[in-house]
């Protein structure tokens, strides 16, 4: 599967559609998702043209990959959640209901979270 430059986050780092930031810097950029799960529910997105983790972690060069998780810490320390706690999440694929596919970290937090998964079966 090609990476498509259409995709929503690909406009939203090109500035072509508006995002409410969070963060941003020269490997990431974070952002409250339009439709939260939790309190606080961010998306940190690397810039770069990667689907999923799958061929972020295998594929990006190491400066974006260790920028990109830096930014993930930064963020949860703007958002002032490392005392009390927050969640990480990345989906890939069908299974985990990927719907955007340009690679992005769910960060949830701002109270207690509950178990991590629901039992679907
Ligand atoms: P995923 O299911 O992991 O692919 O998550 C994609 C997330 O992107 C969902 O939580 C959506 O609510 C969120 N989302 C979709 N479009 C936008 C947008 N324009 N701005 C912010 N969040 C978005």
């Amino acid at each position: 599967m090609a990476y498509d430059s259409d995709n929503i986050f690909a406009k939203i780092l090109r500035g072509e559609i508006p995002c409410k930031k969070v963060y941003e810097d020269d490997y990431a950029l974070a952002f409250h998702d339009v439709r939260p799960q939790a309190d606080i529910h961010v998306l940190v997105i690397p810039k770069g043209e990667y689907i999923s983790n799958d061929d972020f972690s295998l594929s990006a060069p190491e400066d974006l990959i260790v920028g990109f998780w830096r930014a993930v810490a930064t963020v949860g320390r703007e958002l002032e959640i490392v005392e009390s706690g927050y969640r990480l999440l990345a989906n890939h694929g069908l299974n985990a209901h990927q719907t955007v596919d340009h690679f992005h970290v769910h960060l949830f937090g701002g109270h207690p979270l509950g178990p991590m998964l629901y039992k679907v079966r």
